[in-house]
């Protein structure tokens, strides 16, 4: 079959863009090199709303993240994503920091958007006490917030499936042709899938997509940014996200709650040779700790569960790159999307959908389609009355597989057969938290692996953590 429309990498990016596609009466298939859905940038960043005051005005980011605020927090609710609108300060530590929030203050009215001002030291430790007391002032941005950006991408690709998009895991492409207004794509593994239209969401590959067509204009310059997350212990030194004044580099290291109530400092900010880099160094976990330290004095850092490495997309031209190649008709990159992506997900669907019309993409509404996801934590956001009438007639819901997190075998029985399916454990732990707690999965991991075994009709030694050769155990006993 010919698609209308093949979209490369199921990040936030392709994931946003098939939804939004899939009101169309259009056939999508989406690739993705991986055994799972966001497993790019989409899986490893700060999972911040950002309000909008950091772009430079006039450019892409300014106008997609002015407008893709309201959109996020919208669409996240209709597909029951965790998304919590707590503000944030970003706090300024000598009267130089101080004037760059007055810039600040000024490029977010630029760039169109409310709910900022600028507070004092003082008001700014009203609001958090726990902020060091050199903060001397800092901006208030209201409309900021937080969000899970796994469950949006998985919540993004599950509903454009549910609404009839195709997903192809493992399809790493590697070979792409055109001929007569059809594109060829060839996987690593010799499959393929052919559309008219092609979409470029491969994140850090993105560059490397361009050039397999012959149409490198643009270079991705990979920027890892290290990451602690904290025991749920430490989840309420702050309400808000704390940012320090951004840098060339960055917008900093920053101290925030997370919607699922741990604490997060980070990120770092550092070249790095590849997008796959993932190791964390003690150098850049020091720079964490010392600058979220510094930020929010008395973090207990025996608190840290785990450590994670993200890597940017960035570009040097600074801006997203959301435009159809001006070489190959019908081929759209949307490329170089680094922070604020996340937040702006939603408009960069749009504004693609927009571009893939204007190139000659027939949009014919949907009338069928469907914007809304059952929500997974049905189970999770009972009472505990509700909870114990519904174990009676489903009693998988009664056992309690992750004792960290308190996930239940029904819950993760329903992930495994959800859209997007899921068949490794890191997978399990994105879609349910089994494993996110404490233990990181010690306690949990061999049931999650008998529940994956049974549920995808595969022998236990054939469980991966995320795919790949990553098996959780080498052979049988006696065997
Ligand atoms: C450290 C860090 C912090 C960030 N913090 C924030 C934040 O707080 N707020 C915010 O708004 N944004 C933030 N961002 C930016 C945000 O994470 C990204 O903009 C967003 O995740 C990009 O999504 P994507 O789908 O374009 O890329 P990705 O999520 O990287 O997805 C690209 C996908 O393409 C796949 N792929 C690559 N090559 C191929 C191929 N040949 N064939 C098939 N598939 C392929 C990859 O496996 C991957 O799944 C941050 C990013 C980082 C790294």
């Amino acid at each position: 079959m010919v698609y209308d429309a093949v979209i490369i990498g199921a990040g936030v990016t392709g994931g946003m863009l098939a939804r939004e596609l899939m009101k169309y009466r259009l056939a999508v298939c989406i690739c993705e090199k991986e055994n799972d859905v966001a497993c790019g940038a989409s899986k490893a960043n700060s999972g911040i709303v950002h309000g909008g005051y950091d772009p430079v005005p006039g450019t892409l980011k300014a106008r997609l993240n002015a407008a893709g605020v309201e959109k996020l927090f919208e669409t996240a609710k209709l597909l029951h994503v965790p998304v919590k609108r707590c503000g944030s300060l970003v706090c300024a530590f000598s009267e130089a920091e101080a004037t760059r929030i007055n810039e600040l203050y000024e490029r977010g009215l630029k760039n169109g958007i409310s709910g900022i001002s600028v507070i004092t030291g003082a008001e700014a430790r009203k609001a958090e006490p726990n902020l060091s007391p050199e903060v001397c002032a800092a901006l208030s941005v209201e409309n900021s917030g937080i969000v899970c950006p796994y469950e949006l991408t998985i919540a993004a690709v599950g509903n454009a499936m549910d609404n009839g998009a195709e997903l192809k895991l493992n399809f790493e492409a590697e070979k792409i042709t055109e001929k007569g207004g059809v594109f060829t794509v060839i996987s690593k593994n010799g499959e393929s899938v052919k559309a008219r239209y092609l979409i470029n969401c491969a994140g850090g590959y993105s560059d490397k997509i361009a050039e397999l067509l012959d149409d490198k204009f643009f270079e991705i310059i990979p920027r890892a940014g290290e990451y602690m997350l904290l025991d749920k212990t430490e989840g309420s030194r702050v309400s808000r996200t704390i940012f320090r004044v951004p840098t060339k580099e960055g917008k900093g290291v920053l101290v925030s709650p997370t919607v699922d109530g741990n604490l997060l400092t980070g990120p770092t900010s550092a070249a790095v040779a590849s997008a796959e880099s993932r190791e964390t160094t003690p150098e850049g976990l020091d720079t964490v700790a010392r600058l979220a330290s510094n930020s929010v004095p008395g973090i207990d850092f025996r608190g840290v569960i785990t450590s994670f490495t993200g890597v940017r997309a960035s570009e040097k031209g600074g801006d997203f790159i959301i435009e159809p190649s001006k070489r190959v008709k019908g081929l759209l990159h949307v490329a170089a999307i680094d922070s604020p992506g996340l937040t702006c997900c939603v408009a960069i669907a749009e504004y693609a959908a927009e571009q893939l019309k204007n190139m000659g993409l027939r949009m014919e509404k949907n009338p069928e389609f469907n914007p809304r996801r059952e929500n997974p934590h049905a189970f999770r956001e009972m009472t505990d009355s509700a909870k114990n009438e519904y174990i009676k007639i489903h009693p998988e819901y009664g056992r309690i597989v992750c004792r960290c997190e308190t996930v239940s075998e029904g819950e993760i029985r329903d992930a495994v057969r959800r859209n997007p399916k899921t068949f490794d454990i890191d997978g399990i732990k994105r879609r349910t938290r089994a494993g996110m707690g404490r233990c990181q999965g010690g306690f949990c991991a061999p049931y999650v692996m008998k529940i994956l075994s049974e549920e995808n009709g595969i022998p236990m030694e054939k469980v991966t953590k995320n795919g790949g050769n990553s098996y959780m155990v080498s052979e049988r006993e006696g065997e």
